[in-house]
């Protein structure tokens, strides 16, 4: 995937002297995924050299635009968005869905005819409009997760997959336990949504993160929807992050300001011990992240036991999407490849195509349950998958129903609620003692 950055300051735009190495325009970047589709995020004033580049090209644009909210610095380049003038364009355009107000109303409300000469329904080019809450959807080769931030409007954070690479892009967000006296520097966060937070960044190769004070600052800021500098590299080394962009700089801090900042979190990321890349995002800057790259920084790496623990995919069979979600993030922050099924039945087939190294499975699903799916591959011809280590997600620990799941078969079992670092630890667990079974040549 390829990055460019043509907005990276927040609130307001803040052109001039001062500002001209990280630039003033407000949130907009360019992504593009390895199949060539674009995606638009934020549509600040930077959207308007964007637009300006993209039609330069000549010929038909089309791209989805992903917007986290809709305050003014995140959508005042949307009139100004060349492409949307052009009839034969077609442009997705994608927000978190409010109550009561919808996202084209609130991109209409800023082109009223006191604000602005042409209306929405005046742009030239077809444009579709989608509410979002909370999901994975995909939009040509590239696979987005969206997921809640906490700030003082209605945001979502999007994490965009494609050729085996990640980038998060979280603007604007405020840490949800406030008082820094709550953690000590380099803990991980103690809050639950906070944690949920770093799981969202997991094993990402770029973190595009609100940073718009610095811990000093913050006790004045405080409940302004902003995250602090410094713990936007606390969140990407607790991710395992290989690259983090500071971004939505405040429009306060000049150039040399920045290149302070920068400098503390490089320092604050060196210290975690990890290789974490920080850098502050400048306007023109771009990043190519190329599959298959191993030559930049990997932080967190799975232990080397693991890496050793043979192939490294991992089936999770569950008709609960918020808990396949949950167990996939987990699992590939330790590089692990997760395949998915939300019945029986295709957790069966699945699992004779791809041979996984650990299957986990809902107790209940439709088609097949999971105690049925366990009886149907212990009884196959292929060892590895009779042997293969099978974990029961289940909400029911009672002596009687593990002991119906052991009869079955079943190697283990995984009790709801957990947690995933939790989960982390067990996969380790029970991928090692699967190794220590199968008898050793010297
Ligand atoms: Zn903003
Ligand atoms: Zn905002």
């Amino acid at each position: 995937m390829d990055v460019r950055f043509w907005g990276t300051r927040g609130s307001l735009a803040k052109p001039g002297p001062t500002t001209l190495r990280y630039g003033g325009n407000t949130s907009c970047v360019e992504v593009r995924g390895v199949d060539g589709t674009l995606i638009v995020l934020d549509c600040g004033t930077g959207a308007h050299g964007l637009g300006q580049s993209l039609v330069s090209s000549g010929g038909r644009c089309d791209g989805h635009l992903m917007i986290t909210h809709t305050h003014w610095d995140h959508i005042q380049g949307f009139p100004f968005f060349a492409p949307l003038f052009i009839p034969g364009n077609t442009w997705d355009i994608y927000a978190p869905g409010a109550l009561g107000q919808r996202l084209e109303q609130a991109l209409a409300g800023q082109m009223e005819y006191n604000y602005f000469p042409i209306t929405l329904a005046q742009l030239g080019a077809t444009i579709r409009f989608h509410d979002l809450v909370e999901g994975q959807f995909a939009v040509g080769g590239v696979r987005v997760t969206t997921q809640y931030l906490n700030h003082p409007a209605l945001a979502l954070g999007y994490r965009l997959e494609s050729g085996g690479k990640v980038i998060v892009y979280a603007s604007d967000h405020e840490p949800h336990a406030p008082n820094p006296a709550v953690r000590r520097e380099g803990e991980p966060p103690m809050h639950g949504e906070d944690r949920r937070h770093v799981e969202f960044f997991a094993g990402a190769d770029l973190v595009i993160h609100d940073a718009q004070y610095t811990l000093e600052e913050y006790p004045q800021k405080t409940g302004w929807g902003h995250t602090p500098a410094e713990w936007a590299v606390d969140y990407a080394v607790a991710a395992g992050a290989r690259r983090l962009a500071l971004y939505h700089h405040d429009p306060l801090r000049d150039d040399e300001a920045l290149d302070r900042v920068v400098e503390i979190c490089r320092r604050r990321a060196g210290a975690a011990g990890t290789v974490l890349e920080v850098f502050g995002a400048a306007e023109g800057g771009e990043v190519r992240l190329v599959e298959g790259d191993t030559t930049s920084p990997r932080a967190a790496r799975p232990p080397e036991s693991m890496m050793k623990a043979g192939p490294h995919t991992i089936l999770v069979a569950d008709d609960d999407p918020t808990i396949v979600r949950l167990l996939t993030l987990a699992l590939e922050q330790d590089g692990f490849r997760v395949v998915t099924a939300n019945d029986g039945k295709t957790a069966l087939r699945l699992a004779r195509l791809e041979r996984p190294a650990l299957i986990l499975l809902d107790w209940e699903m439709p088609g097949a349950d999971g105690i049925e799916v366990t009886r149907a591959l212990r009884n196959e011809a292929d060892p590895v998958l009779r042997d293969v280590p099978l974990v029961l997600i289940t909400a029911q620990s009672g002596a009687e129903n593990t002991a119906a799941g052991f009869a079955a078969g079943v190697t283990d079992y995984l009790t709801k609620p957990f947690r995933p670092a939790h989960v982390r630890a067990r996969v380790q667990a029970w991928l090692l003692r699967r190794r220590d079974e199968v008898p050793r040549t010297p």
